[in-house]
């Protein structure tokens, strides 16, 4: 029996991939020192692996910004545009770069290409182009050379990994009309197996494709796709074996298609989808090998070696242990790298869990189970029943209030349009009220504050001194241009889910655990490890403070629970769904607060409530009932004269409309500037009834929009929604922003909603 791992994490244990890109993309180290960080991160890697007792050790999962992003440089799948950068600068990096982050240099100002979400998860991918008559060609040697530098360190156990050619088509773009993208795969086949048999004339034994979308709901053209695409190759290469990996879901209707690729093994996710062992194992044909995916890639804890043994079990009885591959779920690229640097975590909770290279340990420790060593079970299953038994996971109160959750928890006293009216004789606004998202620029003055706090250079009543008087400037500031409902600014949180997390019972934070977001940015996701309660007020102290600097509403500001949960690693010890209502409860108790500390208007964002959307429309309906549901817990409980808002940034709408509506915030703001308002054409179809403030701006640029472009854009969205319905404000929050850039485009914000008001 083999085990193998399907991808690391490659930021580096201390983020040295981040910090030397952004030395180099500042021009203060030359390529060929960030070449050489990358070449050390590699080497670590692959002696790490070789250390735990890895089989299979993947090469080319490395990438200075996206594997995606490397793929199509490999074939040649670069968009004109990006033929100027490579004239000027002969240099293949600055080309990825510039396609990865946009160039704007000696005299050049070329758009990045579009980066989305790969898949369910938070990692982000540049989005391929293609054209109709989109050529393939090997543009470069990188995983060559990389296998060759591989092998050098593991010898024989190298195994290059590319995303298939069908995953690659789909999770692309077609950039012109009049084709489809599937259709390129005549003419991508053969470059692929020009790689594959240049890998395996290298000495490759193993070639690992990882085709994440026979995981999907597939069209008979993609599924007539796959079978020629591995039908060619099959019959093209020799001397190297195929492994064909999934993750994240269930092959479901794709399994047999799935298992009958001509290719020597197949890699399934049990951990996402343990179910499918048995439709798997019923219809797998003789001599396939399986790779079974039990420790979870995407998650912190530690493996349950019983529930891992008894799948790999049912595979070693039907298929002998030579046709069994123990194997993380996915590729640990979505895991923190090393519990081991966690020198914080309280030690109890510390033994329920594992990072990548402790991931690695558990692969091989099962395959030693399967050989007899017991003892690993033993100890194993101790720290398993340690953490099912723990009172720091386990508060009876807590599970109580979600067991009673009734159709009550999340209703409303009245209906909105009768909300509308009270709350409208309340706040007497004008038409077209102006606010923003919440926060404000966080300064370098900000960070330092927040940073010098924390290290303990100064003290709270210094560090609160400052904050304060940071809102007080923030607020005067409002109230001189005009600004209709206030905000605070948000100066005293670090960031929106960890601001609460910190709050929070069953919340721990990490000190090392990052993981990429995309290209140099990392994330460090707190861990709901128990039951989730509210121990005091969280937000109150700063709202109130703000709420008494002025005569104008002042809006409360509140994460949502899909975001909460969206946003950090959860526990897998039940479902998604209950841990989000233990947070929505105490959202909902939070926003009691603020009503009762006299805040008018609260607002409760969920911007990740589409992130979450399960992969499979199937499961769909389910996720947006419970996500729907935990959000009016938050918001209800509180009177008919509290304005409920919320604020969502993504786009795309059109599929999840309905639920959106469901949510019954009584305002809502959104991104909508960047899509000229197309976005709300959904919202107009569907007749929206509540109140809704469609971002007229776009905040991720330090561009100033004019007055007249706003107003356009008002007018706009006058045609499609009832006038008296609309709010005015930016896209999102304004904290990566700077206040000079800030200043002048809310004046004209201010300055267009008063044009509205007379003209429209
Ligand atoms: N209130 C948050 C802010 O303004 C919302 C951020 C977001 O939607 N991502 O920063
Ligand atoms: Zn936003």
């Amino acid at each position: 029996m083999l085990t193998q791992n399907l991808g690391y994490p490659r930021i580096g244990g201390q983020r040295q991939l981040k910090k030397a890109s952004e030395q180099f993309w500042a021009g203060k180290i030359e390529a060929t020192e960030l070449q050489s960080v990358a070449q050390q991160i590699r080497e670590e890697n692959w002696q790490t692996q070789l250390n735990a007792g890895i089989d299979l050790i993947p090469c080319n999962d490395f990438s200075f910004y996206d594997q995606t992003l490397d793929i199509s440089l490999l074939l040649g799948v670069i968009p004109e545009r990006y033929e100027a950068v490579l004239a000027q600068t002969n240099n293949e990096l600055e080309v990825y770069f510039a396609m990865a982050r946009g160039y704007q240099k000696n005299g050049l100002d070329i758009t990045a290409m579009e980066m989305t979400k790969w898949l369910d998860t938070n990692y982000h991918y540049i989005v391929p182009e293609f054209k109709a008559n989109q050529q393939f060609r090997i543009s470069n040697e990188n995983i060559f050379n990389e296998y060759t530098k591989a092998k050098q360190i593991v010898g024989k156990k190298a195994k290059p990994v590319l995303l298939g050619p069908i995953s690659y088509l789909l999770l692309g773009k077609e950039k012109e009309a009049g084709f489809e993208r599937v259709d390129l795969i005549e003419k991508l086949v053969p470059v692929y197996v020009e790689i594959i048999s240049r890998l395996a004339g290298l000495g490759a034994e193993w070639i690992q494709l990882d085709e994440p979308t026979l995981a999907l709901d597939l069209s008979k053209k993609e599924k007539e796709a796959f079978e020629y695409a591995y039908r060619s190759i099959a019959a093209q290469v020799t001397g190297v074996k195929i492994l064909v990996a999934t993750y994240f879901e269930a092959l479901l209707d794709n399994t047999s298609l799935a298992v009958n690729l001509p290719v020597q093994a197949l890699h399934i996710d049990l951990v996402r989808a343990a179910d499918q062992l048995n439709e798997v194992l019923t219809l797998i044909p003789e001599q396939l090998i399986l790779s079974v995916g039990v420790v979870d890639g995407r998650n912190v804890w530690k493996n349950d070696y019983e529930k891992s043994l008894e799948q790999i079990n049912k595979a070693i009885d039907k298929l002998g242990a030579d046709r069994v591959i123990i194997a993380p779920s996915c590729s640990l690229l979505h895991s923190p790298i090393d519990l081991d640097l966690e020198t914080a975590i309280d030690p109890e909770i510390k033994n329920w869990m594992a990072f990548a290279k402790q991931k690695l340990s558990e692969v091989n420790e099962l395959k030693q189970i399967t050989q007899g060593n017991n003892a690993l079970l033993t100890t194993n299953k101790a720290a398993i029943a340690s953490r099912r038994l723990s009172q720091k996971v386990h508060k009876q109160v807590v599970k109580e209030r979600v067991a009673a959750i009734t159709a009550a928890d999340s209703q409303r006293a009245s209906a909105f349009p009768v909300r509308q009216q009270i709350q409208r004789k309340r706040f007497n606004l004008p038409a077209f009220p102006t606010t923003t998202i919440g926060s404000f620029p966080q300064t370098d003055e900000i960070r330092q504050l927040r940073a010098r706090f924390k290290k303990g250079d100064l003290t709270v009543e210094a560090y609160e001194k400052a904050i304060e008087q940071a809102t007080i400037d923030a607020i005067r500031w409002q109230e001189e241009i005009d600004l209709d409902v206030l905000v605070h600014g948000e100066f005293e949180r670090n960031d929106m889910v960890e601001y609460f997390g910190e709050q929070l019972d069953g919340f721990l934070f990490t000190k090392n655990g990052w993981v990429q977001s995309y290209g140099s940015r990392c994330v460090k996701p707190p861990v709901i490890y128990g039951d989730v309660s509210r121990p005091a007020d969280m937000t109150v102290r700063w709202s109130t403070f703000a709420a008494a600097q002025t005569d104008r509403p002042m809006k409360g500001m509140l994460t949502g629970p899909v975001t909460i949960l969206q946003w950090s690693f959860v526990r897998d010890d039940q479902p998604r769904e209950v841990t989000t209502n233990q947070i929505a409860f105490a959202i909902h108790d939070e926003v009691l607060a603020l009503e009762k500390a006299g805040i008018g208007i609260i607002q409760i964002d969920e911007a990740a409530i589409r992130e979450g959307l399960p992969l499979r429309k199937a499961k769909r309906p389910h996720y947006l009932d419970w996500a729907v549901s935990a959000f009016r817990i938050t918001a209800s409980g509180v009177q008919d004269k509290t304005q409920i808002h919320t604020h969502m940034c993504y786009s795309e709408f059109n599929d999840i409309i309905e639920h959106i509506a469901a949510m019954d915030a009584d305002v809502i703001t959104i991104e909508t500037s960047r899509s000229q308002m197309e976005l709300l054409q959904a919202f107009a179809h569907f007749e929206y009834p509540n109140e809704i403030g469609p971002g007229v701006y776009d905040i991720h640029s330090p561009r100033v929009p004019t007055t007249e472009e706003m107003t356009s854009l008002l007018t706009r969205a006058a045609d499609l929604l009832p006038a008296q319905n609309l709010w005015v404000n930016p896209d999102c929050g304004l904290k990566t922003r700077k206040w000079p850039e800030t200043k002048a485009a809310l004046e004209n914000m201010v300055a267009s909603a008063k044009q509205a008001r007379v003209q429209i």
